[in-house]
């Protein structure tokens, strides 16, 4: 196949379910797709479509990968609180001259019985616990417990797909688990093991929201970390249906 008739490549940066979705979206054509993951968890469930696994290299390599692999347009459907990724995806993919889309889906929002208390940042989360209790769900995922390392009058459940590794905070228990949670089993954990206060980032979505409806029946403070932010400049959408349509208006 000529490059002139060859189908529009797009490079997915995924890690999440929406970048899932958007490849299943997308696998009837009228492109190529390929995946990226960061390589983070041992057993990934694979999108249809091109998949490659790990880092770039940073900005520049992300930007010689999509050059050098004919790479028409990129979205960015990393999870909100992947940063880093979202910064070098727009830096890449602006020296490589090729469109960036951000997919993001829409944070959390407080209803009525809520206790909420949002904080910029891991440490801001940990700066507020000790004056909110004691017994910590933490479901922050792997990454970051050093930030919760010195609270040592503190005991923590950590709830993550893969198990952290230190630095970690002294008192805790690890349940090694992957969404989505059920309401039933959020309300069960949150009984058995006394917790108090739970700890979140703003990811958004239904798969574990339901322990955000389990803190407000029984009344526990939850401490939302807010979303770092896309990168300034680069268009954002938050349904794979939206992203579709701008892939169409973009490269189709
Ligand atoms: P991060 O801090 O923003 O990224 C760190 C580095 O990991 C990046 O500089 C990049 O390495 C590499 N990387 C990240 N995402 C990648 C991707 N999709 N493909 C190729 N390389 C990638 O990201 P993170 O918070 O560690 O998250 C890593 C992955 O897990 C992301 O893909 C994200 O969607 C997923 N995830 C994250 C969270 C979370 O809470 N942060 C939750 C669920 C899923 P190079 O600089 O070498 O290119």
């Amino acid at each position: 196949m000529s490059a002139d008739t060859a189908p529009p490549h797009v490079l997915l940066l995924g890690g999440t379910t929406e970048g899932r979705r958007l490849a299943e979206a997308l696998a009837g054509g009228p492109y190529r797709v390929t995946t990226s993951l960061a390589g983070r968890v041992a057993r990934p469930v694979l999108p249809p479509g091109e998949v490659r696994i790990g880092g770039f290299g940073g900005a520049a390599g992300l930007a010689a990968w999509v050059r050098g692999h004919g790479v028409s347009a990129v979205v960015d459907a990393t999870h909100p609180f992947a940063g880093r990724m979202s910064f070098n995806a727009a830096q890449g993919a602006a020296d490589a001259g090729v469109p960036l889309l951000a997919l993001r889906r829409p944070g959390w929002s407080a209803g009525p019985g809520d206790r909420w208390h949002r904080v910029p940042d891991l440490g801001a989360a940990a700066d507020a616990l000790p004056s909110l209790g004691s017994r910590v769900f933490l479901t922050t995922g792997r990454t970051g417990l050093a930030a919760f390392a010195g609270l040592d009058g503190l005991w923590f459940l950590v709830r993550s797909v893969d198990a952290p590794s230190p630095p970690v905070p002294g008192r805790l228990d690890v349940l090694l688990a992957r969404g989505p949670f059920s309401l039933e089993s959020e309300r069960e954990l949150l009984r058995a093991h006394r917790i108090d206060v739970l700890v979140t980032k703003d990811s958004g979505g239904s798969a574990t929201a339901p322990k955000l409806v389990a803190a407000r029946e029984a009344g526990i403070p939850v401490v939302v970390v807010d979303r770092p932010g896309v990168p300034v400049g680069v268009p954002l959408v938050e349904s794979v249906g939206a992203a579709v349509g701008w892939l169409a208006e973009a490269v189709g």
